[in-house]
Order: C-alpha cells, then structure tokens, then sequence
C-alpha cells in the first residue's frame, strides 16, 4: 500500500469535490481520485455539474435566451436594433470557457484545502483499500480509514435510437453543436430535454418532443404542469405526449424516427435528434468482486438515511444513490457524510430539496404537490398570485406564470411552494428556507418584502392562503 488516508473520495462531481474539500477542512487528511478528461485532454474535476450539466446547459439556456430578447422582445422596450445573429461557435466557445475557469477553480479549491488528487480510475477493493489506476495504465492501491463512493451517473441509452454523438447525440452532444438543427427531435419531456429542447428552439430550432407518458411533468404540481405545457406550447415546443419512440434510421444528415401514439404509428424525421430519456447510476469497474457493497434492485448503490452502505465506514453520495439526480443534493450528502465521519451528527433534510427546470419562465418548487397532499388525504388551503398582477413582472415584461403556496388547514405550516415564472429557482429557496424553520403561511404574510419584486408574488399567494392577498381578488374570503 503505497499511502494511507482519513477519507478516500471517488469521483469529484458536486458530491465528491464537496465531500472531499469538507473532509479535509475538519482536519480529516484526504484523497479525491478522478478520471474525467475534459475537452482540452487534461483531468477536469466538477463530474457532470460543472463540466456537461448544470453549468453549460444555464450557459447556453442563457445566450439562447438573450438572442431571443434581443430577437422578440426588444422592440416592446422601444429598442431597435439590426439584424440580429446568433454566432453559434461563439456561443458554444464562451460555454467552454466559463466549464474551464469552473473545473480550474475546483481543482484550486482542493489545492487550497489540502485535498491529494489523483488522477485515473478508482476501484474499492476488500478492506476500505483503494486501486487507482493512473492514466498511464500503472496502478496503486491506497489505504483508507473511510471510502465515499461519489461516481455519479450518466444518460441512460435506449435501443432505439444509439447514439452515435452526430445525429443522434445525448446531452452531451446537445450542448456542442456547432450550427442550429432547422428541425431538431427530442425524446424526453424531462428536466434535460425541455431545457435543451429551450436552447435551441429560441435560436431558430423547429423542435418536437416526443414523450412517451400521457402526463406532462407528473412530479410538478398539477396546476404549474398545466400551465408550464401551455406556455412552452405558446413558446413553439412541440410537446407530444404519449408518443413512444419504437425506431430510428440516420440516412446521410437526417434520422427518421419511428413513434407510436394514440394515432398509431407515426414518422418524423429530423436534422439531429436529442435522446434525454433520463440517467442511471455508474458503477462500472468501481467495486470489486469482494468488496462487500450491495446495490438496489435498479442499480443503485444502497444506502441509508446518512449515505452508508452495506461496508462500515464505506458511504455512497449523489446521483450513485436513490433519490433526487441533483447538484444539490450530492453536494449536501457529501457535507453531511464528511462531517459524521469527523463525528458529527449532521443529517440532511430529504423533503426539502427544491427542483427547477430552467425553460423561461423557470418551473420550481420545493415540498408536496396539491395532487399529493389530498392523495394523503391531507386538508390544505392554496393561495396563488399570477405573475400578470404583479408590478416588477409587468416593468420586466415577464409576467407569464404564478406562485402557489400550499399550506395545512389545521395548522397553516407551509407544505408546498410551487412556481412557474420569472426568479421562480430564487422564489422557491425563499419558500424553502421558511419551510427548514416551519413557517406558516401567515408568518410569510407578515414579513415585509421589498417593492417591486418578483419576490411580492410569493408574499401575495402566501396571504392569498388565508383570503388576505391585497393585490388580487382573493378566492376565500376572511
Ligand atoms: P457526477 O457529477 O456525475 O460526478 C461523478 C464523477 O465521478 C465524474 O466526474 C466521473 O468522471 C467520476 N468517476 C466515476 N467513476 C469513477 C471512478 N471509478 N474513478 C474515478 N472517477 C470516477 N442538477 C442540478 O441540480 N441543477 C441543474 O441545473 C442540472 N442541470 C443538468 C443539466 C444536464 C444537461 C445534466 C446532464 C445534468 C444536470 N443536473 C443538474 C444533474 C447534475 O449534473 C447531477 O445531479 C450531479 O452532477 C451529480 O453529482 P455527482 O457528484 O453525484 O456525480
Ligand atoms: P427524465 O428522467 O426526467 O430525464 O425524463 C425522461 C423522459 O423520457 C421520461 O418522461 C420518459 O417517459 C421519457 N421516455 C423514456 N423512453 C422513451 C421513449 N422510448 N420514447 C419517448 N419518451 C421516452
């Protein structure tokens, strides 16, 4: 064994680097082993957050939406312009650009916090024993007192359509192309395929998701699903839902794609076409034979409520393991994990993760459904606010959506907070951290916010909740 360490972390996305850069500021001495390589040929930390998730996808979600800005809704501003163009290299440059300064600064942040990284592929053997094969195919094995396993995930490929990262591409592939597709398909009416089906429809793209659900974002609240398949609708996304993709044929620089629906069989054929039909868990080559990890039914690593397995003193963190495939929460289990190996009793709070797909307006919300809470059998009270009443959405010309608060009718805590509209992600964190504390509706009523923000919408439904909204006709009346 050539070293010997407090922790050893495997991968270094969102779960890992954090786990990694806690440990070591609780004294801990650590290990983080990573084999990415990013576009440049070089070890890129950040897993699929920084280098093709989170961050490129806002990057580009945020070009495309100012050149559509620029495009649509300037003049409503009394701005005139020229042509407007899209360099689409450009774009796409300054993507990678901002995916460098990041996947730098990770690896400056384990630097300065003491963090050994090593570069190739991680293997957990019997005994807490790491193997890292470098990438120059030598390997050693590292000794540990704690192993946090933090692999993460990758997209999910369906026989259908193979990806072959030209035609048919992943989102990987989605986030490079280098000139705007005149008909893009994309299977998936997920997070990843309403965002980058956004990305490119707003440069140009006609594009069509085909979805093979009934429902329209069945984890969203039933009323902001609705509303959000209207709006995206009106936006020119052509959502096809119960349209389940059976085939494909590339022929030159198009694929057909073979989908059945109510109708029958149908076929579409496509300049690219984007395969977003979820992630799954990568264990591959990363736990040997005997080293005792259990895995779930669908592949997962298991764990419990604190992320350990089956080994003791082995934990698994992020998209590895059951739950929300989110950043943030990764990030929160590797924090707790470093700090209840340091001794800690931290624990994490599942029912709060807040989800956000970043289409414009943004959809997010954080705790219960309606349709949840009255399958629960639940009583509630709802009040909403449309973002059409409010002053700040109507000077930014943004008034498309509405908040909704959901609150106990016994005891008015906040069960809910469910957005469709501008700052949705930053409204629904508000909501979230009253809801770590317990707020009831009526405590965000009396709160001041200040004037004009989108933020009155989420004080608005709050006191809509109990009748008392000022600047809408309230529903219930006290
Ligand atoms: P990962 O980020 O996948 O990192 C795992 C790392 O481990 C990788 O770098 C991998 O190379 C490395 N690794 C794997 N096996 C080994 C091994 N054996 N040895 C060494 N290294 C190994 N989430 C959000 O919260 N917000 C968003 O807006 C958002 N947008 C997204 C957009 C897209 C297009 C995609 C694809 C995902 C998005 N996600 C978003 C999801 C988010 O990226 C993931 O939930 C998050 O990256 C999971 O973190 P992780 O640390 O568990 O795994
Ligand atoms: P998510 O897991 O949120 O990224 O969403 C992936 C979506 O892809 C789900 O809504 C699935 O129903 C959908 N999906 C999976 N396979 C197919 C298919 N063959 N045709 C159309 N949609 C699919």
């Amino acid at each position: 064994m050539s070293q010997k360490f407090d922790v050893v972390v495997i991968g270094a996305g969102p779960g890992g680097y954090v786990a990694a850069i806690r440990a070591a500021q609780l004294g801990l001495k650590t290990a983080c082993i990573e084999k990415y390589q990013g576009k440049e040929g070089k070890t890129a930390l950040g897993g699929t957050c920084l280098n093709v998730g989170c961050i490129p996808s806002k990057a580009l979600l945020d070009s495309s939406y100012k050149f559509h800005e620029a495009h649509e809704s300037f003049k409503v501003h009394g701005i005139s312009t020229g042509e407007v163009a899209m360099d689409v290299p450009a774009m796409v440059a300054r993507k990678d650009q901002i995916v460098k300064n990041l996947t730098g600064g990770v690896a400056g942040l384990m630097k300065a916090n003491g963090v050994t990284v090593f570069e190739g592929h991680g293997k957990l053997l019997s005994g807490k024993q790491v193997e890292v094969t470098g990438l120059d195919g030598n390997t050693q094995v590292l000794g540990a007192d704690h192993v946090i396993l933090a692999s993460g995930s990758k997209p999910v490929d369906i026989p259908p359509a193979p990806v072959d990262q030209n035609i048919i591409v992943d989102s990987t592939g989605a986030l490079d192309f280098q000139t705007v597709p005149a008909k893009l398909g994309v299977i998936g009416a997920g997070v990843i395929g309403l965002e980058l089906g956004s990305v490119w429809a707003r440069l140009g793209a006609e594009v069509t998701v085909l979805e093979a659900m009934d429902k329209f974002l069945p984890a969203a609240d039933e009323q902001i699903s609705k509303e959000a398949f209207k709006i995206l609708s009106k936006q020119g996304l052509k959502i096809l839902l119960g349209a389940r993709v059976t085939g494909s044929e590339v022929k030159g620089d198009q694929v057909t794609v073979n989908f059945t629906n109510a109708e029958g069989e149908q076929q579409q054929t496509f300049d690219k076409l984007i395969v977003a039909v979820g992630r799954r868990p990568v264990t591959t080559d990363l736990l040997a034979a005997d080293a005792g990890v259990d895995m779930d039914e669908r592949g997962f690593i298991f764990v419990d409520d604190y992320c350990a397995t089956s080994v003791p003193g082995v934990y698994a963190i992020g998209d590895v393991v059951r739950g929300a495939m989110l950043a943030h929460k990764a990030s929160e289990e590797g924090v707790m994990v470093a700090e209840r190996i340091a001794g800690h009793k931290s624990q994490m709070n599942y029912d709060l993760v807040p989800s956000v797909i970043y289409t414009h307006p943004e959809i997010a919300w954080v705790g219960k459904t309606e349709q949840a809470l009255k399958g629960e059998g639940v009583e509630i009270n709802v009040g909403t606010f449309p973002f059409a009443a409010s002053g700040r959405a109507m000077a930014a010309n943004d008034t498309a959506g509405l908040v909704k608060v959901i609150a106990d009718a016994k005891t008015d805590r906040v069960l809910g907070v469910h957005v469709m509209g501008p700052a949705a992600a930053e409204l629904v964190q508000q909501g979230a951290i009253g809801m770590e504390f317990g707020t009831s509706a009526e405590d965000l009523g009396m709160m001041v916010f200040s004037h004009p923000t989108m933020s009155e919408a989420l004080h608005e439904a709050a006191l809509a909740v109990n009748g008392h909204a000022i600047h809408i006709a309230n529903r219930k009346k006290r």
